[in-house]
């Protein structure tokens, strides 16, 4: 799954998607495109290669003010500039960017082809702009609606009609979607790294929601064309944190962020009266941790080795058997939920599909599951049923750095927590609460004289 963004306000189009483009670049992406809707045309400006690559071709007369921009990368069909976003239909009327995976593509591409559809490129995305086209009869919402009801996968989609230049419509499905408000503009990205230079009040889309945009206006809707009144939330991270500052790379600057963003892991979740700590959006009274018999983390990538630090200290310390297991085992394989295990999925972005996945499977099955996250309102924190910020910062870097030594710093003061409540007496807490504290001291000296 890869890059999103739309504008539409008074700005030049072009500029806003392709910087926003820029800042998606650390996910990692094989081609790069726009489409923006300049005087009654579209005009669609893509290729495999480098955004730089792309800026390279954008024309120097590319005005217009409502555009759509994505980096691919490709599930289906070659790195090619033909397969990359954005895609059109037949007509040219649709173009549309998609991330992530339609599964029935071929059964639907069959039939529209049989309906007398020209393909032109390889990908799943592109049978959806043909399919929005063939449902479409004057309401572009109506007919995104109808079409993503024959979807099967995943999807995080931003949809123009050539003939209504100010609008956009944005849908999710086991794709992050965001809607940026500004003042007289309206932003639809797949990251909020994405629109951030432009706005901090955002609304995260659910999985089955639909968003429409115009540059004064915008509108949250379920499937079920009910409006929705979503609530805005702030973006708590300054742009600064999304610039390398000096470093010449951004692994290299979240490593020697570590002493801060521990920090702030640490900081008001110790009770030195009590000697044992507070983590309160646990959700959770004392005496239900207390009746907590055994836990379980569930994470993927990096998290999951926090996960297993976690298990390790909850294990050994705290005396309460706890063990790690890959979200993508947990997802697919119809776990057992038992009433006294509690549940925690490790994920920085808070976004990750499978351990996402997995935390639903497992509060199906009437699981308890708390967060352990650094993206503050992104999907598993909303949904799970309480948790931690690790209040990391963002972590641009795909290799994690910071946000692992802080996912195990929270798992250190949970342990307390738990070890507090059991058999560890106030002298031996006060012992690790010490001991903390010296390490974060040691850090912060061991990092000045590096
Ligand atoms: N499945 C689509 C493709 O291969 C989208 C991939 C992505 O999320 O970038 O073009």
């Amino acid at each position: 799954m890869c890059g999103i963004v739309g504008y539409c306000g008074p700005k030049k189009a072009s500029e806003v998607l392709l910087e926003g483009l820029k800042r998606l670049e650390y996910r990692g992406y094989d081609s790069a495109g726009i489409c923006i809707s300049d005087k009654g045309k579209f005009r669609t400006i893509k290729r495999k290669g480098k955004i730089k690559d792309l800026r390279e071709i954008v024309p120097g007369d590319l005005e217009g003010n409502t555009g759509i921009g994505h980096t691919r990368w490709a599930t289906h069909g070659e790195v090619t500039d033909a397969n990359a976003h954005p895609h059109s239909d037949d007509s040219g009327k649709i173009v549309l960017v998609h991330n992530g995976i339609i599964e029935n593509f071929q059964t639907i591409k069959n039939r529209l082809i049989d309906e007398g559809h020209t393909f032109i490129s390889d990908t799943d995305s592109e049978v959806i702009s043909h399919l929005i086209a063939s449902r479409y009869s004057g309401n572009l919402e109506d007919a995104v609606r109808e079409s993503v009801f024959l979807l099967k996968g995943t999807y995080g989609i931003a949809v123009m009609h050539r003939d209504i230049p100010n609008k956009i419509v944005g849908v999710r499905n086991g794709s992050p979607l965001v809607l940026g408000i500004g003042n007289s503009e309206m932003f639809i990205a797949s990251d909020v790294t994405a629109i951030m230079a432009h706005t901090k009040q955002v609304i995260y889309l659910e999985d089955k929601e639909l968003v429409v945009i115009t540059p004064d206006t915008y509108k949250t809707f379920n499937f079920n064309e009910q409006e929705l009144q979503k609530k805005i939330e702030n973006i708590g991270w300054d742009l600064e944190q999304i610039e390398k500052d000096g470093h010449e790379f951004f692994m290299e600057k979240e490593i020697f962020e570590q002493p801060e963003s521990i920090l702030r892991a640490f900081v008001g979740r110790i009770d030195k009266d009590g000697a044992t700590g507070h983590l309160g959006g646990l959700n959770m009274t004392p005496a239900e941790l207390l009746n907590v018999k055994r836990i379980q983390i569930v994470a993927a990538g990096t998290s999951f080795y926090a996960g297993m630090v976690g298990a390790y200290l909850i294990e050994s310390i705290a005396r309460i058997p706890a063990s790690t297991e890959l979200a993508s085992e947990v997802r697919y394989k119809n776990p057992v939920v038992q009433p006294d295990t509690l549940y925690f999925v490790v994920s920085q972005s808070g976004e990750t599909a499978d351990t996402l996945y997995a935390m639903k499977e497992l509060q199906r099955k009437g699981a308890r599951v708390l967060g352990v996250c650094n993206v503050v309102g992104s999907t598993i924190p909303r949904k799970s049923d309480g948790g931690v910020y690790i209040h990391s910062g963002p972590e641009i870097a795909v290799a994690s750095t910071k946000a692992f030594t802080s996912q195990i710093t929270v798992f250190y003061i949970l342990t307390l927590i738990l070890a507090r409540m059991r058999h560890l007496s106030f002298e031996e807490g006060l012992r690790i609460v010490s001991a903390l504290e010296r390490f974060l001291e040691n850090l912060k000296k061991f990092f000045q004289i590096l």
